[in-house]
Parts: structure tokens; C-alpha cells; sequence
């Protein structure tokens, strides 16, 4: 007895349960449940729909590459019934399945470590805002004022440059151009 998988979610699809779809070129497409037939009727790509396998393995959200997935794998040489290589299939089985769970432990640990220092890192950005909230208005303040002065000293260049009728751009912008350099230094003390 062969276990198909699931041509959409990759499920393990046993004899009698769900559907099987056989285009007219005769390629076989087994789904395990009406949702996957639906999906593939709808010309979804697997890779592209969250919950399948297909899309975990290629977001990196589940060991793809391993010695331990080789094992299962599609044969159709038929092999000669013999008692003794059953038992050492049986016995097979089972420490591959051990090895495999250990590996895919350790895989997902490592996947949530990195998640935790990505979100550790994220909380300590919120709460460096959150602590210096009374900067905000100083700083805000700070801009204004900027703001304002840079005005009056545009009105001023202004002025000069009708009274003097030459093109003096470059001074007009060094003081916005310091105003802005300052902001970082109010957010960088914790
Ligand atoms: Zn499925």
C-alpha cells in the first residue's frame, strides 16, 4: 500500500480519502481534502498559499535540505518479499524518524532565536521612544525654531540679494542644513 501526498498541501493522502485528478496528458494530482482540489482549481501555486508545505519550505520555515528527507522517496523497481529486510526496514524507520524529529527540534530553535533577537530588538527601539516621550516636545520645539530662523534669515539673504542683484543661494542654506544635523543628538541619550 502506497501513501500519496497531497499535490497541493503535500498531506499524506491515504487509499479512499479525497480526490484524484488525471489530466489528459495522464498526470496524476492526488488532493487529501476538497480545499486543496478548490485551490488547485482556482490555479493557485502551493509556493504562494501560506498554509502549504510547499510555501514553509520555501520561506524557510521548515528543514528543506536534509539527508534525512531523501529516505522517502518514490520507487518503482519492485522489490522481491523478503522477512529479513522488513525487519531491517522497520528498525530503519524508526531511527531515522528519531533523527529526523532531533533535527527539525533544532532547526526551529535556531528559526525562533533569531525571531526572539529581531523582536528583542524592536521592543528596545519602542521603548527608547517611549522613555524619552518629553524630548518630543523640546525637540519639536527645537525645529520651530529652526524653522522660524531660517525664515527670517532667507528674508534676510533675500533682502541682500536685491540690495547686491547677485544670485546668493549658498549662504540661504548652511543654517537649515546645521538645524537638521542637531536633531540626532536629542535622541540619542537613554
Ligand atoms: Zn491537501
Amino acid at each position: 500500500m502506497r501513501i500519496e501526498h497531497c499535490f497541493f498541501c503535500s498531506a499524506p493522502s491515504y487509499p479512499g480519502r479525497g480526490i484524484t485528478f488525471v489530466r489528459n496528458d495522464a498526470k496524476v494530482f492526488r488532493f487529501c481534502k476538497s480545499k486543496c482540489h478548490k485551490n488547485f482549481k482556482m490555479k493557485r501555486n502551493p509556493r504562494k498559499v501560506r498554509w502549504t508545505k510547499a510555501f514553509r519550505k520555501a520561506a524557510g520555515k521548515e528543514m528543506a535540505i536534509d539527508s534525512t528527507l531523501d529516505f522517502e522517496k518514490k520507487r518503482n523497481v519492485p522489490v522481491r518479499y523478503d522477512r529479513e529486510l522488513v525487519a531491517a526496514t522497520l528498525t530503519a524507520m524508526q531511527r531515522i524518524q528519531e533523527i529526523k524529529t532531533r533535527r527539525e527540534k533544532a532547526f526551529y530553535k535556531a528559526r525562533m532565536a533569531k525571531a526572539g533577537v529581531k523582536s528583542k530588538a524592536r521592543e528596545a527601539d519602542r521603548l527608547a521612544v517611549h522613555r524619552n516621550a518629553h524630548l518630543k516636545a523640546s525637540i519639536e520645539a527645537q525645529k520651530a525654531a529652526a524653522s522660524s530662523s531660517a525664515q527670517k534669515i532667507r528674508v534676510k539673504a533675500k533682502a541682500k540679494s536685491a540690495l547686491l542683484s547677485t544670485s546668493s543661494i549658498k549662504p540661504m542654506r548652511s543654517p537649515t542644513t546645521i538645524a537638521s544635523s542637531s536633531h540626532p543628538r536629542f535622541l540619542l541619550p537613554l
